[in-house]
């Protein structure tokens, strides 16, 4: 077996010898400029390292990523409460996808898809100004990455909202079974601000180590909640492509339209991939690949 370092630099090599990046995400126009052809990739080992290879320090949109970081500090403040809210079944639709909210009288079918990130969001705020559920989201981002260097971009934010007409529809729809809380917009403020969290790969490596019960890692998650994170994530993290990456890279992961993917190998290593461009699914293209890539390398799996 190839050291870790060794298979980084030839996935990186590899993903760059091939020609379809995917295409970045359309719908939110400062993420629609953004260039396809970057790539990160970071691996935090149970020993402590963290290994590289490519664009590693550059910051970009966390997106749905988010939602792992949001689930972790809602069940961390109302646990088990959330799921009379949220299911927790796959929904085998897009991540924007209105179709079963009719049908299942608004009870989103897991945290992950926007309705349900929506309602967590919602459930976050509890009482509280956005800023403050914001503030905690933030927080246990810091404290798992172990770093202060973690920002929203405000304008990443604003350029959602100008153009979320998709979301404003799933909140109102949301609204109107009695499953929001709050005015639409003030929930959808704060999860746009919350989508539009930035991070390296290495500080999302980082800040998954707590998921993957690394030794090394920060005791900010319990062990309860990140067994059913992980759950969420293998079943539920790539929406209508979630088998399909489970069949590929066969470990927990939770992709962004920002182009990242969080790849949890429990108790072994907590991976962080980005290039911008998007599958049909909206999740990363070269990403996934390069996510198939290592676990083919390492032998790293669930099953
Ligand atoms: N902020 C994005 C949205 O709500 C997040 C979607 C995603 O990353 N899949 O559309």
């Amino acid at each position: 077996m190839l050291p870790i370092e060794c298979i980084l630099r030839d996935i990186h090599d590899e993903v760059f010898r091939q020609d379809d990046w995917g295409v970045p995400a359309q719908y939110i126009p400062e993420l629609a400029t953004v260039s396809p052809e970057q790539f990160a990739i970071s691996v935090c080992l149970a020993d402590g390292q963290c290994l590289t290879a490519g664009a590693v320090d550059k910051p970009f949109s966390i997106q749905s990523v988010s939602k792992v970081f949001a689930l972790a500090a809602t069940l961390g403040r109302i646990g088990d409460q959330l799921w009379s809210r949220v299911g927790r079944e796959p929904s085998g639709t897009s991540f924007d996808s209105v179709v079963l909210l009719e049908r299942e009288k608004g009870r989103p079918r897991n945290p992950f898809v926007n309705a349900g990130a929506i309602v967590t969001t919602d459930a976050l705020l509890s009482g509280r100004e956005p800023k403050q559920a914001l503030a905690e989201t933030l927080g246990l981002v810091r404290a798992m990455a172990e770093t202060e260097d973690v920002f929203i971009n405000a304008n990443v934010a604003a350029s959602e909202k100008a153009t979320g007409a998709r979301n404003k529809a799933l909140a109102h729809y949301l609204q109107s079974h009695g499953n929001l809380q709050y005015d639409p917009d003030l929930t959808l403020g704060t999860y746009f601000h919350q989508c539009a969290i930035e991070m390296t790969t290495r500080q999302l490596a980082l800040a998954g180590r707590s998921l993957a019960r690394l030794e090394a890692a920060p005791s900010v998650i319990s062990r309860a909640h990140a067994r059913r994170i992980n759950a969420l994530m293998i079943t539920c993290g790539h929406y209508d492509g979630s088998g399909e990456f489970a069949y590929q890279v066969g470990l927990p992961g939770k992709s962004g339209v920002g182009g990242g993917i969080l790849v949890i190998a429990p108790r072994v290593a907590s991976i962080a991939i980005w290039p911008p461009g998007l599958n049909h699914y909206g999740n990363s293209h070269a990403g996934t690949r390069a996510a198939a890539m290592l676990t083919q390398a390492t032998g790293w799996s669930v099953f």
